[in-house]
């Protein structure tokens, strides 16, 4: 079945956030003033279980959802995260199944990972310069433990592994060349990320901004690149391949040039709220179905009520005065 919303977009999409817990502490995403000790998270019993995560996914692939990521907060510090992935990979007409991690846990889990049925995996790593990277995540954790990550993925066969970089203007933007030189060649696929108003307490300002057009032309210019065409429709990265052939990168222009025309996205949150963007200011909850003794057909017409009416285009509409929105905190939801 396809489930097509008031723009005719598809839903193709569904990232689960597993946990709104993390074990960094992100100045653009988890800043420590405000996830500091105090911070109340969620309890166990507000969470969904795997096992209700699993029925969601399942009447979401049943809708037309092709394609499962697994984040958080970060999803790897949810115990025992490969039996999840064990139970959604046996979700028929399931075509991807992959995960956004920080990394820092990776060595200890990518082969049980690998061998429960998750086919790939995408690391956030903003910097290759220790002091830059330490600052950006704020708890002490150095590029050598994300580096040593990566490479436990890649031992355990999980391809293609691709680099999440943010890149804000004064705070890490000069050590971008340094990242796409350092994967340049290895198969390892690094996309940056223009800094985005995302949640409430992220301090977004226009002027943190490094516009699409400006970092292919500074990494260009180092290491030349040219345009590749899009895997498919919806996919959220420009690619850019080097004209040496040992690569590509990508790079996503959620603030310089808007994507929302192809957005087949929708995002489930720990404790079962369906938000159909990033940028959302409300869910729709699913937890309260589930717990009620909701058949999956509940639940079902419920995603399509929800899906239909769908208009989401905050990127397309973003001015000053909407960066101020109280939104859903990318913590929670993930990106
Ligand atoms: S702003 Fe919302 S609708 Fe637009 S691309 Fe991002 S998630 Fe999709």
């Amino acid at each position: 079945m396809v489930l097509t919303d008031s723009f005719e977009r598809p839903l193709r999409d569904l990232r689960i956030s597993v946990t709104d817990r993390c074990n960094f502490r992100c100045t653009y995403c988890m800043p420590r003033e405000v996830f500091g000790p105090g911070y109340q998270f969620l309890n166990r019993t507000e969470i969904l279980s795997y096992e209700e995560i699993t029925r969601l996914a399942r009447i979401f692939v049943a809708h037309g959802v092709e394609k499962l990521r697994i984040t958080g907060g970060e999803p790897l510090v949810r115990r025992d995260l490969h039996t999840l992935i064990s139970s959604l990979r046996e979700i028929r007409d399931l075509k991807d199944l992959t995960l956004t991690t920080n990394g820092s846990l990776l060595r200890a889990q990518a082969q049980k990972l690998k061998d429960a049925g998750l086919e790939r995996v995408t690391v956030s790593l903003d910097s290759l310069d220790d002091a830059v990277f330490q600052a950006m995540n704020d708890s002490g954790v150095p590029v050598a433990v994300v580096l040593d990550g990566i490479e436990a993925a890649r031992e355990a066969g999980l391809a293609p592994i691709k680099v999440n970089a943010v890149v804000k203007r004064g705070t890490n933007d000069h050590t971008l060349v340094d990242l796409a030189r350092h994967f340049k060649g290895t198969g390892v696929i690094v996309r940056f990320i223009e800094f985005m108003d995302v949640g409430a307490t992220n301090g977004w300002q226009l002027e943190h901004v490094v516009p699409a057009r400006e970092l292919v032309e500074r990494i260009n210019a180092e290491l030349p690149i040219e345009p590749a065409e899009a895997n498919y429709r919806g996919e959220v990265a420009q690619r850019w391949r080097y004209t040496d052939g040992s690569g590509e990168i990508g790079v996503i222009t959620s603030i310089s040039e808007p994507f929302c025309g192809n957005c087949t996205r929708a995002r489930l949150s720990p404790e079962g709220e369906l938000y159909t963007c990033l940028f959302g200011i409300r869910g729709h909850d699913f937890r309260g179905l589930l717990r009620s003794g909701a058949t999956d057909s509940e639940i079902a017409a419920f995603l399509e009520s929800v899906w239909r009416v769908r208009d989401d285009r905050y990127s397309e509409l973003r001015t000053a005065e909407t960066a101020l929105l109280p939104k859903v905190e990318m913590s929670h939801i993930g990106g």
